[in-house]
């Protein structure tokens, strides 16, 4: 016998399989449009947390911008909160005098628990004689209480001389300024180049620093306009190599996270050579085996540094990422946001952990022979 559906079963039958075909024909569509940036997957894990509200010893931070003197009390405060005993600002400009009000601003709020280096002012290294003159001003500079140098990403980059050409990081005219940081027992805190994303390949879907470099794509130097990032790299170590008598701290893991095997070579090679791994936590927790091996293998050379103003929230990260087995979580509160990936602890052994919070720091710091 013939079943006569109702009219309202054949809409049933008929239009309901006809629309979610529609919609699975829509909807992958629609899910592989959402935008790389807008993708913020919330991890489904359940692993254990610890915070660490304290480090187990009191940190030296290596490597800061505190140049926002107005700020100087609260970097205090946010210091005693996260237990850091002492923070290095990098700032210290010769420009307008500004290092001595730097230094003036910091001693009123603490006498002990700032440090300040000084930055050379490459913009007058056309000056005949600049290298011995700059050196001298350097001197000045430690009379009034300048503790160390600090060399950004500019030079052997974008740093241009009177000619028209760059600045290249072993130019012989600025060998007196690193001489002069070896006879008065001072750090050179030597930033060259950017992450290898920034320099060895385009901005393009296998970058995987796309989302930054989208954001900042002044951050790209990545073309034949630039000089490449290895040939800036060895510049630095071969003035490393010429001033066996001045310590270099080549900042950010050498520049070469990405390649602890041959950050390993150049330790092995120069004594003088030290590390930070300031603003790195992001590379080194993503190949947590190899990073751990590394710090343990050379715990006398290298040091502790953040690049964020000084924050409580921002530290713990860092304690966290050092002191802790704890698995894939998001350094980005330790710094910002870098590359597309999560972090493990590195749960380094106490006497490791000392060397690098403070002892290394200290033995550095303890080198300085002052001026005459
Ligand atoms: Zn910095």
């Amino acid at each position: 016998m013939n079943k006569i559906l109702p009219v309202w079963k054949y809409i049933l039958v008929l239009f309901i399989p006809a629309l979610l075909a529609g919609c699975a024909a829509q909807n992958p569509q629609q899910l592989g449009d959402l935008r790389l940036l807008d993708w913020e997957p919330k991890s489904m894990l359940v692993v254990k947390e610890t915070e660490v509200l304290k480090p187990k010893f009191p940190v030296i931070d290596f490597h800061n911008h505190l140049r926002r003197l107005e700020y100087t009390e609260q970097y205090l405060e946010e210091m005693d909160k996260a237990g850091v005993w002492m923070t290095v600002s990098l700032d210290g400009n010769p420009e307008n005098g500004f290092y001595r009000e730097h230094l003036d601003v910091s001693r009123s709020v603490s006498e002990d628990r700032f440090l300040v280096f000084y930055r050379p002012d490459f913009s007058r290294i056309d000056e005949p004689n600049w290298g011995e003159d700059e050196a001298m001003r350097l001197e000045e500079a430690v009379g009034y209480g300048i503790r160390g140098l600090k060399i950004n990403k500019a030079l052997g980059l974008t740093h241009r001389d009177a000619t028209g050409e760059l600045v290249k990081v072993d130019d012989p005219r600025i060998d007196p300024v690193w001489a002069k940081c070896g006879e008065l027992g001072i750090p050179v805190v030597i930033h060259v180049t950017d992450p290898k994303a920034f320099h060895e390949g385009p901005v393009d879907r296998y970058n995987e620093r796309y989302h930054e470099l989208a954001e900042r794509p002044e951050w790209s130097f990545y073309g034949p306009q630039w000089p490449s990032k290895e040939e800036i790299l060895q510049a630095r170590n071969r003035v490393i190599a010429r001033h066996p008598e001045t310590i270099f701290i080549a900042t950010h893991m050498a520049n070469l996270p990405e390649e602890l095997g041959r950050v390993s070579m150049w330790l092995e090679k120069y004594p003088n050579m030290y590390i930070d791994i300031n603003a790195r936590i992001s590379e080194l927790g993503r190949q947590p085996y190899t990073a751990r091996r590394f710090m343990i293998q050379w715990q006398d050379r290298i040091l502790f540094g953040t690049d964020t103003p000084p924050d409580a929230e921002a530290y713990r990260v860092h304690y966290r990422f050092l002191e802790t087995d704890d698995e894939y979580f998001d350094p980005t509160p330790a710094h910002k946001q870098q590359g597309f990936w999560m972090i493990y602890g590195l749960y380094l052994p106490d006497e490791v952990l000392e060397k690098v919070y403070n002892k290394n720091a200290l033995r550095i710091l303890g080198k300085f022979k002052g001026v005459n």
